[in-house]
């Protein structure tokens, strides 16, 4: 069942669909993995569930409520309770996009881990888009139970960790959400090639003057 949407819900379906297309065609996430929302006047629009982001099409999507209630479209993913989670913790922002991808996986595998702070703010780019990261317990794909323990995280973070999983980041717009995404996996690979050596992040202060706003 494809969804009857206003011009502007439309218009956020077809970015959905090119931001998909984006963390598709770059190897951002794989297979059927990863999974897009964003906030319309018709409700959150989400990508469905089983889709691939480099096939989805603006009529396949599904539409949420803030409750992660599914209101119309397509079945949704069976993490847009996630999503939701996140959009009703952070009333500022306006997209959510979560990956598997690959860096930032292999992070939230390490057992050396604080989970108050998974990467360290070796970049300014990092302590200006992501902030502090906190990694978040293992969930079962599709667990529910992940939603309380997100929103509260979200409350004060842009982006969380899932352990064993990937991330989870949200922005004040689509294309916000995915430049921070980038930024978080670019320096997750910086941190496993720097795996071993002496590294000297940007100090508390630099990092927290850099941070991006806790809502
Ligand atoms: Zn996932």
């Amino acid at each position: 069942m494809s969804i009857a949407l206003t011009p502007g819900g439309a218009a956020g379906a077809e970015e959905i669909v090119a931001v998909a297309r984006s963390i598709f065609s770059r190897s951002l996430t794989h297979g059927s993995t990863g999974n897009i929302s964003l906030r319309t006047h018709d409700g959150i629009l989400v990508t469905p569930t089983g889709s691939s982001l480099g096939t989805v099409e603006p009529g396949d999507l599904s539409l949420i409520d803030e409750r992660g209630a599914h209101v119309g479209g397509a079945r949704p993913s069976k993490e847009a309770f996630l999503h939701a989670a996140v959009l009703r913790a952070r009333p500022s922002a306006q997209a959510v996009i979560h990956t598997h991808s690959t860096y930032s996986a292999a992070v939230s595998c390490l057992d050396d881990i604080d989970p108050a702070s998974a990467l360290p703010p070796l970049t300014a780019y990092f302590a200006m888009r992501i902030g502090r990261l906190p990694l978040l317990p293992y969930h079962a794909p599709g667990d529910d139970s992940l939603g309380p323990v997100a929103e509260a995280a979200a409350r004060d973070h842009v982006a969380l960790l899932l352990s064993n999983h990937g991330p989870v980041v949200a922005g004040a717009s689509l294309s916000a959400a995915l430049d921070a995404l980038e930024e978080l996996e670019e320096t997750a690979k910086l941190h496993l090639l720097l795996h071993g050596r002496s590294i000297r992040p940007l100090t508390p202060t630099q990092a927290a003057a850099l941070a991006p706003p806790a809502r």
